[in-house]
C-alpha cells in the first residue's frame, strides 16, 4: 500500500495524542517547541519501502580528501547541564566509542582555550563577563551555569578555530568534536544549550587572523542558528545558511530574513516543515545551497554539523536518515574541494539519539578518508518529489533577488 503525505501527516499526528509520554513532555517543555512528533512511533507505521535517490545510490562515493583531522579535548566531557538533559556527556563518549571502533578515532587535542581578546569580535565584552562572571544559576531555562561553564566554553569555542586554522593551513577538512555547542549564543546573548558562537569565533579568526575574506556558514542542524545569524546578519563577508524545521525553538529562521543593511542578500534561511527529510535536503542543496555557495565563492566553509534533525531524534519532527546526513555532507566537501580547496571543517551542534549520532559523525570522518562504514538508520521518509519541494520553490523566489538561481 503506498501512503499519501496526508495519511501520512494524519498518523503522526494521531501518535501524538495518543502516545504523548512523560520523555516528550520533557523535551517539549525544554524546547519550547510548537510541533512535536514522536517520530520513532510515527515511523513504526511504515509500509512498503521507499524508493528514494538514496537507496538507489549502494554507497556515498568515497571522496576526496587522503586524510583528516579531528580537533577533540576530554574535558569536552566535564561539561553537564542536569540528569536527563538531552545535550549529555554521553553524546561525545557514544562518538569517541564509535570512532575508536571504526579505527578513526586518532584526534589531535586541543591545547589552550580561546581568549576573550579571540572571542570580542565574536560577543560584547559584556555578555562575555556576564558569563564569566555568572556564578551558578541557569542562562535560560534549558541552560545551566556552573562552575565549569565559562573555561570549558572557551575551550569548546577553541577546538572549533583551531580546526578552521587547520583546515586553512592543511587545505584538508577537519572535524571538532566539542561541547558546549553554539549557534544559538548571539553577540550579547546565549542560551539553547549554547554559551559561546564556537563557529562565530572560527569564522572571525580565519578572517583577522588567517587573511581569509569570505567565509560560509552552512547550518545543518535542525534548529534555526538564531546566534550565529544575529552575529553575521549585516555582513557580507559571511554568508549564513540554514536549513532548519520551522516552528520549533528558537522560533527564528523565516525565508524572508535574508539579512540587512550591507548583509542583505547574505542571510539563506531555508525553513521546512514538519517530516521532511532525504529528498527535501537534496533538492535544497541542489537548488539553493550548491549555487549559491558557487556565487558567494568562499575562501573557507564552517558547518554547523547537527544531527538533531534524524528520524531517531525525538526532539524534532524532521525525517533525515543515516545517509542522507552523509549524502548531504559529501556533496559539501566535494563543493568545498572545488570552490575553495578543501578548507572546510565540520563542528558539532546538536544530536541526542546516542546511537544515530555517532554513527553520521564516525560516518562524516569516514567520508573524508575514503572509507566506506555501514549505516543503521537508513529508512527514508522524504523521497521521490520531497515533501519540502514547494518550501524550496519559496525560498527560491525570495533568493532569486539576490543570486542567479
Ligand atoms: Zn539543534
Amino acid at each position: 500500500m503506498t501512503r499519501t503525505k496526508m495519511e501520512a501527516s494524519s498518523a503522526g499526528k494521531q501518535s501524538v495524542a495518543r502516545d504523548f509520554g512523560f520523555h516528550i513532555v520533557y523535551i517539549q517543555k525544554c524546547l519550547n517547541s510548537k510541533f512535536l512528533i514522536p517520530k520513532n512511533i510515527l515511523h513504526s507505521k511504515k509500509e512498503g519501502k521507499s524508493i528514494g535517490f538514496l537507496q538507489r545510490l549502494n554507497y556515498i562515493s568515497p571522496i576526496i580528501a587522503p586524510s583528516m583531522t579531528i580537533l577533540f579535548h576530554p574535558d569536552y566531557l566535564l561539561h553537564k547541564q542536569w540528569a536527563g538533559h538531552p545535550e549529555c556527556p554521553e553524546r561525545l563518549e557514544y562518538i569517541m566509542n564509535k570512532l575508536e571502533k571504526e579505527g578513526l578515532s586518532d584526534f589531535l587535542e586541543v591545547q589552550d582555550p580561546s581568549t576573550i581578546e579571540e572571542l570580542i569580535s565574536t560577543h560584547t565584552q559584556a555578555y562575555i563577563e556576564t558569563i564569566r562572571d555568572f556564578g551558578e544559576g541557569y542562562l535560560d531555562a534549558n541552560s545551566i551555569i556552573n562552575s565549569n561553564t565559562y573555561p570549558l566554553s572557551l575551550l569548546s569555542a577553541s577546538g572549533v578555530t583551531k580546526a578552521a586554522e587547520f583546515a586553512a593551513h592543511q587545505n584538508k577538512p577537519t572535524l571538532a568534536l566539542t561541547r558546549p555547542p553554539g549557534h544559538h549564543a548571539g553577540k550579547d546573548f546565549g542560551g539553547g544549550f549554547c554559551y559561546f558562537n564556537n563557529v562565530g569565533v572560527a569564522a572571525r579568526h580565519l578572517q583577522k587572523k588567517m587573511g581569509l575574506k569570505k567565509i560560509a556558514i552552512v547550518d545543518l542542524d535542525v534548529h534555526h542558528g538564531n546566534g550565529t545569524e544575529d552575529i553575521f546578519l549585516a555582513d557580507p563577508s559571511v554568508l549564513y545558511c540554514s536549513i532548519h524545521e520551522w516552528g520549533i525553538f528558537p522560533g527564528t529562521g523565516p525565508l524572508t530574513q535574508t539579512g540587512v543593511d550591507e548583509g542583505e542578500g547574505f542571510t539563506l534561511n531555508i525553513p521546512l516543515s514538519q517530516r521532511c527529510g532525504d529528498e527535501t535536503y537534496h533538492l535544497a542543496y541542489r537548488e539553493l545551497l550548491m549555487p549559491i555557495l558557487r556565487q558567494f565563492e568562499p575562501d573557507a566553509i564552517l558547518v554547523s554539523l547537527g544531527v538533531d534533525a534524524h528520524y531517531k531524534d525525538e526532539i524534532s519532527s524532521l525525517t533525515m536518515s543515516s545517509l542522507g546526513y552523509l549524502k548531504m555532507c559529501a556533496n559539501i566537501l566535494e563543493l568545498a574541494r572545488d570552490i575553495c580547496n578543501s578548507r572546510i571543517t565540520f563542528a558539532l551542534e546538536g544530536g541526542y539519539h546516542l546511537n544515530a549520532l555517532s554513527e553520521v559523525i564516525a560516518g562524516v570522518a569516514s567520508l573524508m578518508v575514503g572509507k566506506k562504514l555501514h549505516m543503521q538508520y537508513n529508512d527514508i521518509w522524504d523521497n521521490d518529489e520531497g515533501w519540502g519541494y514547494s518550501e524550496i520553490d519559496n525560498c527560491l523566489v525570495v533568493q532569486r533577488k539576490h543570486w542567479d538561481l
